[in-house]
């Protein structure tokens, strides 16, 4: 253990007070003060990752948006250390067009570029001396090592591949470790879990075949979050290695569309990936009928209506921005509600990692929030709050060792095994 790291952390985590953790009350602080010294020394220990967390487009790791000073990001640099967070894979996230075509497919892809950019520009030239870029499980856990954080890079969105399968090399060697095959709304490569459309590929599609290939021999992860029933099925029958869902939670608990069933949480574990359980408010609890009359009541009085995501694509940008300057006053006002109606807690969160642990087995649950593209709990609202998971997790019974697969030791065991595969499959050709 680097000892400049075990000070850092440990001071970081001494400035969380036990008020940070919701369920602290005057009779059990004693006994929180317990479980808060052994929290605290095992989430110092462990590598703790989240595979999911959006960026900004050309903004984000500029001077006006630099996530190595505090911002009003959900996770910053300065968030993830005072979290004692080791590590993130920050999304190159591109929202899926209704137009399959040559020119669809240039957009996205030039989108994606300007992430991939971005990420690169945090790592390499803004604060290589704050954090560093890792493409191997071996790197993350040196990077861990040092006391820097390491980045680490998803497509969220196989949209910008087009029907180009050497981008997905470009992909690969530009530092994307995992894609998401799809995002809202079915694409070339295959249908999605939203919205409810009629599917156009029957799940995956025969280009999505080839990119699941491709990808199985780059030694990329598949993630399998936001595709649809009968894509996940397809991708479980074609893949040679383990897949991931980066950011979904239970549907036993709460059946929204993006969460996995029971059967899809099986699956996943017989064919040894993981779930990282997502720490979105909606995806984990259904809201409360009194919330959900009391936002009706916020959006009447502003006369918003919310658009559904087809509404959004077929506006121009001066009436998305008009539509995201109305959505900004709602969001505020709803915020408000959340003390009278408080949406998903922390210990919400963890009824998902319970059940998933339940069903699909310690070695195959972790962690994704979603962070800074919609998730943020009560309790986990950031990244500087990570340590109350393993609070949550330590008054639930679960061991050290178990906690380290959770925080990332099962997301690294899946990383190693997709590589290993793709090893393989290059010595027998
Ligand atoms: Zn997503």
């Amino acid at each position: 253990m680097n000892i400049r790291r075990t000070a850092a952390v440990a001071a970081s985590i001494l400035a969380l007070s036990l008020g940070a953790y919701p369920q602290a009350t005057q009779s059990t602080q004693a006994t929180d003060q317990k479980l808060l010294a052994k929290a605290r020394a095992i989430h110092e220990k462990a590598i703790t990752l989240d595979t999911h967390v959006d960026i900004s487009g050309a903004q984000y790791a500029t001077p006006e948006l630099d996530p190595g000073q505090e911002t009003n990001l959900k996770c910053d640099l300065v968030k993830m250390k005072r979290g004692g967070l080791d590590g993130v894979f920050l999304a190159v996230f591109v929202g899926q067009r209704n137009a399959l075509d040559a020119a669809g497919y240039k957009v996205a892809y030039d989108q994606a570029m300007v992430k991939f950019e971005a990420i690169h520009r945090l790592a390499e030239k803004m604060h290589p001396e704050l954090c560093q870029l890792a493409v191997s499980p071996d790197q993350v856990r040196q990077i861990a090592k040092t006391g820097k954080r390491a980045i680490m890079i998803g497509v969220e969105n196989g949209y910008p591949i087009g029907t180009d399968l050497t981008n997905v090399q470009k992909f690969y060697d530009l530092g994307a470790r995992y894609i998401t095959l799809s995002h809202s709304g079915h694409n070339q490569i295959c249908d999605s879990s939203s919205p409810a459309q009629p599917p156009i590929n029957n799940g995956v599609s025969e280009f999505g075949k080839k990119v699941v290939a491709e990808m199985n021999r780059l030694g990329m992860m598949i993630d399998v979050s936001h595709i649809a029933q009968k894509s996940f099925w397809d991708v479980v029958g074609l893949t040679k290695a383990p897949i991931i869902a980066s950011h979904s939670g239970c549907a036993a608990l709460n059946p929204v569309d993006r969460n996995l069933t029971d059967e899809q949480l099986k699956a996943l574990s017989k064919n040894g990936g993981v779930v990282q359980v997502v720490a979105l408010g909606s995806f984990l609890k259904a809201e409360s009928p009194e919330r959900r009359q009391a936002m009706e009541a916020i959006a009447k009085e502003l006369g918003f209506r919310r658009p559904n995501r087809q509404e959004m694509q077929a506006m121009t940008d001066a009436q998305r921005a008009e539509v995201e300057k109305k959505m900004a006053v709602y969001r505020e006002r709803v915020s408000a509600l959340d003390e009278k109606f408080p949406p998903a807690t922390i210990g919400d969160f963890v009824d998902h990692i319970d059940h998933a642990v339940k069903i699909a087995g310690i070695d195959h649950v972790g962690i994704g929030t979603d962070f800074d593209g919609g998730g943020g709990i009560k309790g986990f609202n950031d990244d500087s709050e990570a340590l109350n998971v393993t609070v949550e997790l330590v008054r639930r019974g679960y061991s050290e060792k178990d906690i380290r697969k959770i925080w990332g030791e099962n997301l690294l065991r899946v990383w190693g095994e997709v590589e290993k595969a793709a090893a393989r499959s290059k010595t027998a050709n």
